[in-house]
C-alpha cells in the first residue's frame, strides 16, 4: 500500500487504497449545511476536512467533480420525529422575512467564512428547492419497488421491508431490533406503519409555506431524500466518495443509503467519510450550553468564552493539527498554541526564499518529503504530516544559521515542496502579506531620507540633515546616529 492513498471506509470499517470508478476521476459528495443560521466551529470542521480531501486529490491527480449541496427546504425542527417546523419557515416567521430570504442571507456568510477559511468552493452546489422533481421521481421509483407507502397525502420509506432484503443499519452499526426496542411507540395517531419509517414526501399542513404541488399531495420533500436526489443527477447512480460530519451517519446517512439501494437495486456510495465534532472546553457545543461559537465571533474575539480574536488561517491551522477523525477539544490555550506555530511555519516559508544555495547539501530533503506524503496518504493524516513540517522548520533554521548546507538543487526541492504543501495541499495562506508588503515600502522610503541625509552631512548641508531629521521624528521616526551610519525604529 506504500505510496497509495488509503482512506478509512466507515462502512467497512478498515482503511482502503482509494481506487476510483473511472481511472484519473474522482466523484465526491459532501452534505452541505441548513441555511437557517450563522455558520460555527462545526461547519468549520467538516468542510476544511473536505477541502483537504478535495485539494489532495487535485493533488494525487484526480480530476475531481466535488458536489455541495445546500439544504433550503425539508429539515424539520424535530429530526428525529419528523416533525415541527421547516428550520428556514420558522427563522422567515420569526424574522418577518421570505424564507428564500432566510436562505440568501445564511448562504452569504457561509460562503464568506468559507472564503475566509480558505475553503475552495465545490464544484456544484445544488440547493434542495431547485430539485423537487429529481426528487418527485426518486419517490416514485422507491413506490414501484414496493419500498414505500402512502398515508393521507405524504410518503414513507418502509424500513422493515427494506431490511428484509437488504441490511438498515450497516453504516452505523445498528439493527433494526435495537432500533425498534429505542423507538418510542406509535400512538395510533401517526400515519407511519412504524416510528422508525422515515418521511419521503410530507403533506403540506395549511400554514406550511414551503410547498410543490405532487400527485400525493401539496408538500414538500423529507430532508434525507435531497442528497440521495442530486447525488445521483450530478455523480451518477455510483461515486466514489461520500463525506459528512459524522453526527449524520444516523440517521440522514443511512436513510440515504436505503433510498439510493431501494430506487435502483444498488448502494450508490463506495467509501463513505465521516469527520469527528469538537469539544469546547471538553463540553459538546450547544446553543443550551452557551458555548455556541459562530465563525463570525471566533475572527472578531466576540464571544464571552474567547480571550481574542482567532484569525481564519488560525482556525484552519487548529483543525488540521488534528486527524479529522479524532475529535477536537477547542480551547483559548490551544488556538494560541495553533497560531505561535502557524507563525513559525510562515516564518520559515519567508527565510527559505532568502537561503543561498551550496555545493554539498548535508541536509536530507528526500527523506523528508517522503515521510510528509506518507502521512497524508494513510487516510489524511494532517497532523503528522505537520509534524514533518516542522521537523524542516528546524532544518531551514540551521541552514539559515549556518549549520548545515543545502545545494541548489536541494533547495529549489525544499522550496518547491513546502510551498505545494502548505499553500496547495493544507490551504494555509499568508493573512498579512497586504500590510507586510505596505511595512516594506514604508522601510524602504525611510532608508532612502536617510540615506540622503547622510549624503546631506557629508556635504555639510546641515539645513537639508535637519530638516529630514526633524521631520522623520515629527512622524514618529526615531533616528540614532551609529558609527557605521543610522539606525532608527517607529516611536
Ligand atoms: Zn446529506
Amino acid at each position: 500500500m506504500e505510496n497509495q492513498f488509503v482512506i478509512y471506509n466507515t462502512i467497512s470499517r478498515k482503511k482502503e487504497v482509494f481506487e476510483p470508478l473511472v481511472p484519473g476521476k474522482a466523484g465526491l459528495y459532501v452534505c452541505g449545511p441548513t441555511v437557517y443560521s450563522n455558520s460555527h466551529l462545526g461547519h468549520a470542521r467538516a468542510y476544511i476536512t473536505f477541502d483537504l480531501l478535495f485539494r489532495y486529490l487535485t493533488h494525487l491527480g484526480y480530476k475531481v467533480r466535488y458536489v455541495r449541496n445546500i439544504t433550503d427546504v425539508g429539515h424539520l425542527e424535530d429530526e428525529e420525529e419528523e416533525t415541527g417546523e421547516d428550520k428556514i419557515s420558522k427563522k422567515a416567521r420569526l424574522e418577518k422575512l421570505e424564507p428564500m430570504e432566510v436562505v440568501q442571507m445564511y448562504m452569504n456568510t457561509f460562503h464568506r467564512n468559507m472564503d475566509d477559511l480558505n475553503v475552495i468552493r465545490p464544484s456544484i452546489e445544488p440547493r434542495a428547492s431547485g430539485h423537487i422533481i429529481e426528487q418527485q421521481e426518486m419517490i416514485e421509483s422507491i413506490l414501484e419497488n414496493g419500498y414505500a407507502y402512502e398515508s393521507n397525502g405524504s410518503i414513507y420509506f418502509d424500513v422493515e421491508k427494506y431490511n428484509k432484503e437488504y441490511n438498515y443499519g450497516k453504516l452505523s452499526g445498528r439493527n433494526l431490533e435495537d432500533i425498534k426496542t429505542n423507538t418510542r411507540v406509535l400512538d395510533g395517531q401517526s400515519e407511519k406503519k412504524n416510528s422508525f419509517d422515515f418521511a419521503l414526501w410530507k403533506k403540506a399542513t395549511p400554514e406550511h409555506i414551503m410547498r410543490w404541488p405532487s400527485k400525493w399531495s401539496d408538500g414538500f420533500p423529507g430532508w434525507h431524500l435531497e442528497c440521495s436526489a442530486m447525488s445521483t443527477k450530478y455523480l451518477g447512480e455510483q461515486f466514489d466518495i461520500h463525506g459528512g460530519g459524522m453526527d449524520l451517519r444516523f440517521p440522514h446517512h443511512e436513510c440515504e443509503i436505503a433510498q439510493s439501494t431501494a430506487s435502483q437495486g444498488k448502494e450508490a456510495v463506495r467509501y463513505w467519510m465521516h469527520n469527528n465534532m469538537i469539544t469546547i472546553n471538553g463540553q459538546k457545543m450547544a446553543r443550551s450550553l452557551g458555548n455556541f461559537i459562530t465563525l463570525d465571533e471566533l475572527f472578531t474575539g466576540n464571544h464571552e468564552v474567547l480571550k481574542q480574536a482567532y484569525s481564519p488561517m488560525t482556525i484552519r491551522f487548529f483543525i488540521l493539527q488534528a486527524h479529522y477523525r479524532s475529535t477536537i477539544d477547542f480551547s483559548n490555550e490551544a488556538l494560541q498554541a495553533s497560531e505561535k506555530g502557524l507563525e513559525r511555519l510562515m516564518t520559515a516559508l519567508q527565510t527559505l526564499d532568502k537561503l543561498t544555495a551550496s555545493k554539498q547539501s548535508t541536509v536530507n530533503v528526500s527523506e523528508l518529503k517522503e515521510s510528509c506524503l506518507a502521512a497524508l496518504n494513510d487516510d489524511m493524516n494532517s497532523p503528522i504530516a505537520i509534524a514533518h513540517l516542522f521537523e524542516g522548520v528546524k532544518m531551514i533554521n540551521s541552514l539559515k544559521a549556518g549549520n548545515e548546507t543545502i545545494s541548489g538543487e536541494d533547495l529549489k526541492e525544499l522550496t518547491d515542496f513546502y510551498k505545494t504543501t502548505v499553500f496547495d495541499i493544507l490551504g494555509l495562506k499568508e493573512e498579512n502579506s497586504e500590510k507586510s508588503q505596505d511595512n516594506e515600502v514604508l522601510e524602504g522610503v525611510i532608508d532612502l531620507l536617510l540615506k540622503l541625509r547622510q549624503e546631506a552631512k557629508a556635504n555639510k548641508d546641515w539645513g537639508t540633515a535637519d530638516k529630514i531629521r526633524n521631520e522623520l521624528n515629527e512622524l514618529g521616526v526615531e533616528i540614532k546616529d551609529t558609527k557605521d551610519g543610522f539606525e532608527w525604529l517607529l516611536k
